[in-house]
């Protein structure tokens, strides 16, 4: 945990200026809340994706970049909602559209299968 109470803090990047920082850490949750993974409107066309994305502010469930919709961008395009968190289970950050920061946690990863 940080001193602000976040379970989340910005990724060290090498490629970037430092000093970058997102303004929504406070408001994260630390987990994803259990939700279909599923895109919506991947499945309505029939189209595959590749990761999913989950929407912070919303609980909004896209497809990410990679994928043939790229759903989670559109949404943030369309609602502006800054943050999105990974479903992917072999994946564990968030991603900041606004700040254009990865987002890493602060403890521990969250719990895997061993092996
Ligand atoms: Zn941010
Ligand atoms: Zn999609
Ligand atoms: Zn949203």
């Amino acid at each position: 945990m940080t001193p602000d109470g976040s379970p989340w803090t910005v990724a060290p990047d090498g490629g970037r200026p430092e000093g970058r920082t997102c303004s929504h850490l406070a408001a994260l949750p630390a987990a994803p809340e259990p939700v279909p993974h599923v895109c919506a409107p991947c499945r309505a066309r029939g189209w595959n994706w590749s990761r999913l994305r989950w929407c912070t502010t919303c609980g909004h469930v896209g497809c990410c970049d990679s994928s043939r919709g790229r759903h989670a961008q559109d949404h943030h395009a369309r609602t502006g909602h800054p943050v999105v968190l990974s479903l992917a289970p072999d994946e564990d950050w968030a991603w900041c559209y606004t700040d254009e920061v990865f987002l890493v946690r602060t403890g521990p990863a969250r719990s895997r299968a061993p092996g």
